[in-house]
């Protein structure tokens, strides 16, 4: 590789710097299962092993990482290596919808949560710093705004006579059946989120 300027020389610093971040994060996190997964052998074994395996995943996602970087950072004209970084962004919002979100808890309650989906068309531009060639790249990101989350105790159950008092009194820590009167039967499909009508 010829002489880069000092431009190219920082992207490529930057983009060092994120691979190796990348391989040292998940090789950690291979190094912690493989660890994890030879429980049986003896000690110095396994953590030679975990340190082989997440050594050689770590190795191997950097060098993913960078040589992908890299070839995005290449200039697809002019061939410049490290030359191409982002110049501008720009957000137009696109539509806002308002939801509902309904997660059915292991307790028998639910979580509600309440949101704005907020769409923008995002327009990015890069621009190579040799050869100054600009492209642009269009796609659409979704932003949630006003989360609001709060938990639906669970119904009261009506044929147990067990103390149900006493255990959702534990676990949720609002009152029971107090909140909350909707006509929703109870338990029934703990998968699939029953009424689609909202
Ligand atoms: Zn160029």
């Amino acid at each position: 590789m010829a002489d880069l300027s000092a431009d190219q020389l920082e992207l490529k610093a930057s983009i060092n710097k994120s691979a190796t971040i990348w391989g040292a994060v998940l090789g950690v996190i291979v190094a912690i299962i493989a660890w994890l997964v030879l429980g049986s052998l003896d000690s110095p074994v396994r953590a030679i092993g975990a340190l082989v395996l997440g050594g050689a995943a770590g190795f191997g996602i950097y060098r993913w990482q960078f040589g992908s970087q890299s070839k995005s950072a290449q200039c697809g004209k002019c061939n410049a290596a490290f030359s191409i970084t982002r110049t501008d962004r720009k957000e137009t919002e696109a539509g806002r919808e308002d939801k509902v979100e309904r997660k059915p808890q292991d307790d028998g309650s639910t979580e509600v949560t309440r949101f704005t989906e907020v769409k923008f068309d995002v327009v990015d531009t890069y621009t190579c710093g040799s050869c100054s060639d600009v492209t642009t790249k269009k796609y659409q990101v979704t932003r949630r705004e006003n989360v609001q989350t709060k938990v639906d105790p669970a119904p009261a159950p009506a044929a147990e006579p067990a103390p149900a008092s006493a255990v959702s009194a534990a676990k949720g820590g609002a009152a029971p059946s107090t909140d909350s009167p909707q006509p929703r039967s109870p338990s029934g499909g703990l998968g699939r989120g029953g009424s689609g009508s909202e």
